[in-house]
């Protein structure tokens, strides 16, 4: 009898990331579970809005998944994945058990927000490479751009930050959402270089909203844009944002040909998807990205969701016959305005 090979639950990738290069994907707690509900998530609104820190995954079987798909050998194992990493309680000795297995650098993409715990900042030190965000320059604009659980003050992001800087000694990498019309303007931007220049970085990155957030008023802003704000920061952050047409790469052709047929019979989420297609939002949002920078697919929003469905049903069908899924908006809405 043949033996069913299992679908890896946590571990995704490698993945090309434009900070990087190819990286494996760990994924240590569930779909949309965060400290945060960012309005450009690009996973959509967080379902488990928690602080608690537990073991979300069984540590064993994370590692055994990721010592089979070290021979990919990617640039970095990088923790990150649908929701926010530090919420995994056993940081500090995964982080030391994937040292044992391998000389391959570990990256922590986290939001930050749980910085201000002395034991969160413990057991990230065993990482070689962190990357937290700031997306905002006041309390104010952090409850609104992030939506942060009740416990996290705008105080405790910005001590958090500044303290793990001084605790730290591998390399630190700030990363800056900006969003049209709320943070991507001359003064919040200023306020921004300067809180961080009491952090210190060894990089500031840009970002903006290049895929379909969560609330459709997070709206992009231009490469141009971003480029000018970046001169504000001593020395001038780089812009990380990803606007690029990307190709296919050839081992997920046969997936996009499944993802094509399954979004030629119904709209989907990302999260569909993913489960569709047995892999990780992450690199569900990959290859959706790819297929919709290529015009093969299109986008469209009810409420929150943000679904996905083939252009090539756009056309030749009456619209009373597009698979509607609880009365969602059938009007393509492509790609959101970018603002500069
Ligand atoms: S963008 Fe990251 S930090 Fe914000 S809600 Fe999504 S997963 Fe959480």
């Amino acid at each position: 009898m043949k033996s069913r090979i299992q679908p890896p639950k946590h571990v995704f990738g490698p993945v090309p990331s434009r900070r990087l290069g190819r990286s494996l994907g760990v994924d240590l707690v569930p779909f949309k579970t965060c400290t945060y509900d960012c309005i450009y998530c690009q996973l959509g609104r967080t379902t488990c809005h928690t602080v608690q820190r537990k073991e979300w995954a069984p540590m064993d079987g994370v590692l055994d998944e990721l010592e089979r798909q070290l021979e990919t050998k990617p640039d970095y194992i990088t923790l990150s994945g649908s929701g926010e990493p530090t919420l995994y309680s056993r940081l500090d000795e995964l982080i030391d058990a994937i040292h044992r297995l391998t000389d391959i650098p570990v990256a922590v993409l986290t939001n930050g927000s749980l910085l201000w715990q002395p034991e969160v900042r413990r057991q990230l030190q065993a990482a070689d490479l962190v990357l937290p965000s700031l997306d905002a320059p006041d309390p104010a604009r952090f409850a609104f751009v992030n939506r942060p659980h009740p416990e996290i003050t705008f105080e405790r992001l910005i001590s958090g930050l500044e303290v793990f800087r001084q605790e730290f000694s591998g390399q630190y990498w700030l990363e800056v959402m900006l969003l049209g019309g709320y943070t991507a303007l001359r003064i919040p931007v200023q306020q921004m270089a300067e809180r961080i220049r009491r952090i210190r970085p060894e990089k500031v990155q840009l970002n903006t909203a290049v895929r379909p957030p969560a609330e459709e008023y997070a709206l992009q802003v231009s490469p141009e844009r971003l480029k000018s704000l970046a001169r504000l920061f001593k020395p001038p952050a780089e812009v990380i944002a990803d606007f690029r047409i990307h190709r296919v790469p050839r081992e997920a052709q046969s997936s996009t040909k499944t993802l094509l047929d399954l979004l030629r019979r119904r709209p989907c989420t990302v999260q569909d998807v993913a489960r569709g297609l047995s892999m990780k939002p992450a690199e569900a949002i990959k290859l959706l990205a790819i297929l919709e920078d290529q015009g093969n697919i299109r986008t469209s929003r009810h409420g929150p969701s943000v679904f996905y469905r083939s252009s090539s049903s756009d056309k030749p069908r009456p619209r009373s016959s597009f698979p509607n899924r609880a009365g969602m908006d059938s009007q393509p809405q492509n790609r959101k305005g970018i603002i500069s």
